[in-house]
């Protein structure tokens, strides 16, 4: 399937999706925004209260501050692709639990896949510990990871910024990179399916040297 059917399907079964009990609760489901052809993908945590609202990834405090953070660099939000780790809001903008991000986890999955960007950012510690488990977000933020032809760049979540201001400066400082990062991705040979051997540490991350 062409990826921008495939990425539209997607947000179709997201929004009358009821796999896991966050149906329940949420106003709209809010399966991600961008261009399918975006060269970066941001994950974040999930929908909070206007998210889930509009139905549409960071429109709330966060959101403002990752529009003036991609500002900087150049970058518009139509530039790249938002998503999180789940498409509706957990109750009260609580964490989400594990059983719910392995149920949406699929969707998330099939975004990657059509869009297939060179470069993914990871925003807070849920989204990082899909790409890179037992890590703390506290020692690798900003160091990319090479993973199946791309990168992975571990950050904090903005509203980590908004919270802790003693984080805006990594967090500015992680985002100054980026530009720098998306031209190395670019180097990254594709990455290549292979079924005759599926345990050649593919799936491992491995630091890049270069940096
Ligand atoms: N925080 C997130 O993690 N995702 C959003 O979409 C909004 C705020
Ligand atoms: Fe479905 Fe994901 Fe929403 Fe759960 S969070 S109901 S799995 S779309």
């Amino acid at each position: 399937m062409n990826p921008a059917d495939e990425l539209k399907q997607v947000a179709e079964a997201v929004s009358v999706c009821t796999k896991c009990k966050l149906h329940y609760s949420r106003k709209n489901a809010v399966p991600g925004d961008g261009p399918v052809n975006a060269d970066i993908l941001f994950i974040g945590e999930g929908p909070g209260f206007y998210e889930n609202e509009q139905g549409l990834p960071f429109v709330g405090a966060a959101g403002k501050l990752l529009d003036e953070l991609l500002s900087k660099i150049g970058m518009k939000r139509s530039d790249v692709f938002i998503t999180n780790i789940v498409k509706c809001r957990p109750p009260g903008n609580r964490d989400p639990e594990p059983e719910e991000i392995e149920t949406c986890n699929p969707y998330l999955e099939r975004q990657i896949q059509a869009i297939n960007p060179k470069v993914i950012v990871t925003l807070g510690r849920y989204s990082m510990a899909r790409f890179l488990p037992n890590v703390k977000i506290s020692v690798i933020h900003g160091q990319p990871m090479k993973m199946r032809g791309r990168l992975i760049v571990p950050m904090y979540h903005p509203a980590a910024g908004l919270h802790q201001r003693s984080l805006m400066s990594a967090i500015e400082g992680d985002f100054l990179h980026l530009p720098e990062l998306i031209d190395q991705a670019a180097q990254i040979p594709e990455y290549v399916e292979d079924d005759s051997n599926d345990n050649d540490g593919s799936d491992q991350a491995t630091q890049l040297s270069m940096f």
